[in-house]
């Protein structure tokens, strides 16, 4: 794997600099180490939100959005330019297939391109209030955004988080995932490239618990977005509540997709199995429940399980239909759910392809039946591709299962009946509810984020922009 620029630097004001450590970069079709990154300490994220002060007081603060949003698209314009790089850099990194990959870089391009459009575009009103005063409300950034990135969509989420907070202003300090950094070192390049001012934007890899923590105590960030689990989403609202500084939480889920009677099965079937696999089931919007009415459940169930036996797992590079996981934890704590579901009937696995390196995180994409609404991989957030079949007999004891978890993130119904649809989306405990499809094809303008444990706050589309922006009200008396 050759990569274009020097992944031992990180961006820190403008400059390239190296930690005083490094931590090695694991392929996981293969296990092996193939670059070292740096390690960022506390003083690096220290000079980060030092150098996003410096630029919010100089040339970034005074930039005029329509100039800021030029910039943003400009950065679109050499993410793609560069997509089949940034494609081939994701698939060695987080061991992604190609495609996905490409996918990945063509949504961070789009969510700039996005988010340069609107970052004019957000204007405050006036407000009619008492004879004599002029009443008015100005959308202003934040300041200083710290983001933290997980491993699985690591370009997708960059673009919607930072995409937006720029768009609106604020300067950046990004520390991507530890196993999940090149492309995040990548798009730093390309923000210089394009002309973004020193200290707008910063990203310093390293550890949750070194890098990662001292960047959500930092009394100098203004805003927290951060996507990941919720064990640790729960220490940086910790983090964030002792300097009174809002965050935007996105946890993960244990979606839904509902099946009932009167579905177009041919319509669903693909988005069934694709939403519990892709990515290796690592999707914080994941379908990893498939809830069916119990008079098409076998059928339902025969046809997941054809497409099941088709599924080929293999190395990123081979551009199959799943790829490794993560890492050997993350193998490991699926294995572990799976030992949990041995209760279960195994309805179907796919395979690993032969000659697939030993030293991969390959797991078996495996199709479970037989489970209750609160079996325990009914309930928890298994981040691997497995899927729990759970059916049910009306549509009071569908929307009960849906709605039990402490989860809720997105949620699939697949039924013709109008009003059925109504009562589902109305009722559903999910932020994002869709109706005969899964996932709309992940569309950057769609607004995205969960209820319960799932997180608060939301990102993608338009609404992100006010998350990243606070509001003030200017009431001016002039007689
Ligand atoms: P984490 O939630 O621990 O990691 C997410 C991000 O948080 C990473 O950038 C991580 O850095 C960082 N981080 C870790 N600890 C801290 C901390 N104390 N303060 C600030 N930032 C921190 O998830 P894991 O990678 O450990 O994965 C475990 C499980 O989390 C998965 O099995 C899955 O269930 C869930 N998950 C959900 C995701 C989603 O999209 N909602 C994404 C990823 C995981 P670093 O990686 O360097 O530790």
């Amino acid at each position: 794997m050759t990569i274009w620029f020097d992944p031992s630097e990180m961006l820190i004001g403008g400059r390239w600099l190296r930690a005083a450590d490094s931590m090695p970069v694991e392929n996981p079709s293969t296990g092996e180490t193939f670059a070292q990154i740096p390690r960022g300490q506390s003083r690096d994220i220290d000079a980060a939100v030092a150098a996003a002060h410096q630029a919010l007081a100089g040339d970034w603060g005074r930039m005029p959005a329509v100039e800021r949003g030029r910039l943003l698209s400009r950065m679109g314009r050499l993410v793609l330019e560069r997509v089949d790089d940034l494609a081939r850099l994701e698939a060695a990194d987080v061991g992604k297939p190609l495609k996905q990959a490409r996918a990945d870089a063509v949504a961070l391009a789009r969510y700039l391109e996005f988010y340069g459009g609107a970052a004019d575009k957000v204007h405050g009103t006036t407000i009619p209030y008492l004879d004599g005063y002029t009443v008015y409300t100005l959308r202003q950034p934040h300041g200083v955004t710290g983001h933290i990135v997980p491993w699985n969509y690591p370009m997708q989420i960059i673009g919607r988080s930072v995409g937006a907070a720029l768009a609106m202003g604020n300067a950046c300090v990004l520390k991507p995932a530890e196993e999940a950094c090149l492309t995040a070192l990548a798009f730093a390049r390309l923000a210089v490239e394009a002309g973004l001012p020193d200290g707008a934007l910063n990203v310093v890899p390293g550890l949750g618990a070194e890098a990662g923590a001292a960047l959500t105590a930092h009394p100098g960030i203004h805003h927290i977005s951060f996507t990941g689990s919720v064990a640790t989403g729960a220490l940086v609202q910790q983090a964030a509540a002792a300097n009174v500084v809002p965050v935007t939480l996105e946890l993960g889920g244990k979606s839904p997709q509902i099946v009932f009677d009167d579905a177009d099965l041919d319509a669903a079937l693909p988005f069934l199995v694709s939403a519990g696999i892709q990515n290796a089931g690592q999707t914080c919007s994941a379908a990893s429940r498939i809830l069916v009415h119990r008079s098409v459940h076998d059928e339902v169930v025969a046809r997941m399980a054809d497409r099941y036996g088709a599924l080929r797992v293999g190395p990123a590079m081979d551009d199959l239909d799943v790829g490794p996981v993560i890492s050997g934890r993350q193998k490991a704590i699926i294995d572990g759910f799976l030992d949990r579901g041995s209760d279960l009937d195994m309805a179907a696995q796919g395979n690993v392809i032969d000659g697939a390196p030993g030293g991969g995180y390959y797991v078996r994409p495996t199709l479970l039946t037989g489970a209750t609404g609160d079996h325990p991989l009914a309930q928890a957030e298994i981040f691997g591709p497995v899927q729990v079949v759970i059916p049910f007999a009306s549509e009071e004891e569908a929307l009960a299962i849906a709605n039990g978890t402490d989860y809720g993130l997105v949620a699939g119904v697949w039924t013709r009946d109008g009003a059925r649809q109504m009562r589902m989306a109305r009722n559903l405990r999910a932020g994002q509810v869709f109706l005969n499809n899964y996932g709309a094809g992940g569309g950057v303008e769609l607004p995205f984020g969960g209820v319960g444990k799932s997180g608060h706050g939301r990102e993608k589309g338009f609404e992100a922009l006010y998350g990243f922006s606070q509001l003030k009200t200017v009431a001016a008396h002039h007689g």
